[in-house]
């Protein structure tokens, strides 16, 4: 609901990550109006940004599962309770507003909350950028690729020597014309079984070496490579993907007054922080023994909206009942309401 051009809603849960949108379902569940916002475009956090292709295997009751396949069953699973998401936009400032709380995001929207819980993962995630091509950014030079098709039939140049240069080089194999991974060392950081499997594959890899330019028009065409010591060398390269590693920062969330320990913020049993009405779950958070994965958050952020609801309306109950006997009402909406920027 729009009061004054603030969304005013029961609870506000920052960060649509696999943990937030988990929240978005429970929030409803309990009954609760739910606005979620996030810095990125789309739901899914980490999942979808970063490895929407790969299964995962420790999700409960799910054998393995495509990371976007779970955050588009978590998007599904919130739908019937409409949470409103503000996308593509970065909370900065947390204040206490009457008997809750105001979210200000970064293009000047303002939601007014009785509670809040964040889910802010490991805060904004952005690309280490590649020193050169820059301009030829979402036109053949890509830092994630959101769809393996996209190497299809393609010269694919990868770059870098972590987990996720080898593993996008490793899914390219199957599909593109040709693939070449560049790495500027000798050893890689990724699994060593990734990258025996990478070795065995048709895949050329150029050690110590560097992508020093990327050429074009409208998109990529070829890339120079420069190997120590030797003469630089013109690949052709429709898509070229830049693995060099993220950088994580907590951002605004910092300025809040919450305890802060290193980059997590410290919680109680019941997900509490230390400012009254305030909750946080999943990557975000820290406490003896923490350990951080899906399925913990999960957890987490379920003792979060259900203490918030108890907070919200003190005669509520902590213990939300079994969902077996209130089972959501139909989807209305073949999906949840998405107000981005
Ligand atoms: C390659 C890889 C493989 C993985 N494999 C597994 C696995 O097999 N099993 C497993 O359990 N875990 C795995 N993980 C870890 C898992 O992805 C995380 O534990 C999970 O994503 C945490 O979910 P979250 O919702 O807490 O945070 P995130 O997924 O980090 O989402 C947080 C969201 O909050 C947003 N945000 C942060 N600050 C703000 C702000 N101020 N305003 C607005 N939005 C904000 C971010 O943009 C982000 O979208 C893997 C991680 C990686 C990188």
């Amino acid at each position: 609901m729009t009061d004054h051009g603030e969304h005013t809603v029961d609870l506000a849960i920052i960060g649509a990550g696999p943990v937030g949108l988990y929240g978005g379902y429970y929030a409803g569940f309990r009954g609760l109006s739910v606005a979620v916002v996030d810095a990125l475009p789309q739901v899914g956090g980490q999942v979808a940004a970063l490895y929407p292709e790969k299964s995962i295997y420790d999700i409960a009751g799910l054998p393995a599962v495509r990371g976007q396949d779970l955050v588009d069953g978590l998007a599904r699973q919130a739908a019937p309770f409409n949470p409103q998401y503000l996308l593509g936009t970065q909370a900065q400032r947390l204040e206490p507003a009457g008997p809750g709380w105001r979210v200000t995001t970064s293009d000047g929207r303002s939601i007014r909350a009785g509670a809040v819980i964040i889910t802010g993962g490991v805060g904004t995630v952005s690309p280490r950028p590649l020193p050169c091509g820059e301009e030829f950014l979402g036109r053949g030079l890509e830092y994630f690729v959101p769809r393996l098709s996209a190497f299809d039939g393609k010269d694919v140049v990868v770059i870098g020597g972590g987990d996720s240069a080898v593993d996008w080089a490793l899914a390219a194999v199957d599909r593109a014309a040709s693939v070449t991974l560049v790495h500027r060392r000798r050893t890689f950081r990724a699994h060593a079984y990734s990258v025996h499997q990478l070795e065995a594959a048709d895949c050329r890899l150029l050690y110590d070496s560097q992508v020093t330019a990327v050429h074009g028009g409208d998109s990529v065409e070829a890339v120079t490579v420069q190997a120590a010591g030797a003469e630089p060398v013109r690949l052709p390269a429709q898509l070229v993907v830049a693995a060099l590693g993220f950088v994580m920062q907590l951002g605004p969330i910092e300025d809040w007054g919450l305890d802060i320990d290193l980059r997590s913020i410290r919680v109680g049993t019941s997900m509490a922080t230390n400012l009254p009405g305030v909750y946080a779950a999943g990557d975000i958070t820290t406490y003896p023994g923490k350990v951080k994965l899906i399925a913990v958050g999960f957890g987490e952020v379920a003792t979060a909206v259900n203490n918030a609801a108890a907070y919200l309306d003190p005669s509520a109950a902590v213990f939300p009942g079994h969902s077996t006997d209130a089972a959501p009402a139909p989807v209305v909406r073949p999906s949840a309401e998405v107000l981005s920027a």
